[in-house]
């Protein structure tokens, strides 16, 4: 399931990359920009009742005004069962695909005592070339993902 996000849905697109989502975003789209990417097999998520109508079968409307109503709306619509292993694994500001660290210099671009806790879960962004290892905000994200209903 990949999806593309209209202007409206930035966070909601974040936590889609949270989840492990090929969910693509940008904060504007010239037109036509939008079908384009429905047209490569992209769901849209919007805002907008008459876009979400325009591309009936290949968008959803989203509902909801937090975030967490509607990443839940968006779970029980789609049914929504992220793999374990998919959480985490994009870069949240990229939607790339992250790597071991092992292709990456870390020493360096981490704090030491990240690198001694954690060497074999440290992951960066090919994109962005942002390091990303279980820490404390990591642990904040999981606790609300748990109360929107996904466990690991
Ligand atoms: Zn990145």
């Amino acid at each position: 399931m990949r999806f593309v996000a209209d202007s409206m849905v930035g966070r909601l697109a974040r936590w889609l990359r949270v989840l492990g989502y090929d969910t693509h975003y940008q904060s504007r789209y010239e037109p036509g920009e939008m079908e384009r990417f429905v047209s490569q097999g992209r769901t849209l998520l919007t805002r907008h009742r008459g876009r979400a109508e325009m591309m009936k079968g290949r968008a959803l409307l989203i509902h909801g005004n937090g975030v967490g109503e509607q990443i839940s709306l968006l779970k029980k619509d789609l049914g929504l069962e992220p793999e374990p292993s998919a959480l985490f694994s994009r870069c949240l500001g990229c939607n790339v695909l992250l790597r071991p660290v092992k292709e990456g210099p870390a020493e360096g671009e981490v704090p030491e005592y990240v690198l001694y806790q954690n060497r074999d879960r440290i992951r960066f962004c090919p994109s962005c070339g942002r390091y990303f290892w279980p820490g404390s905000h990591r642990m904040r994200m999981e606790e609300r993902l748990r109360e929107w209903g996904f466990s690991r």
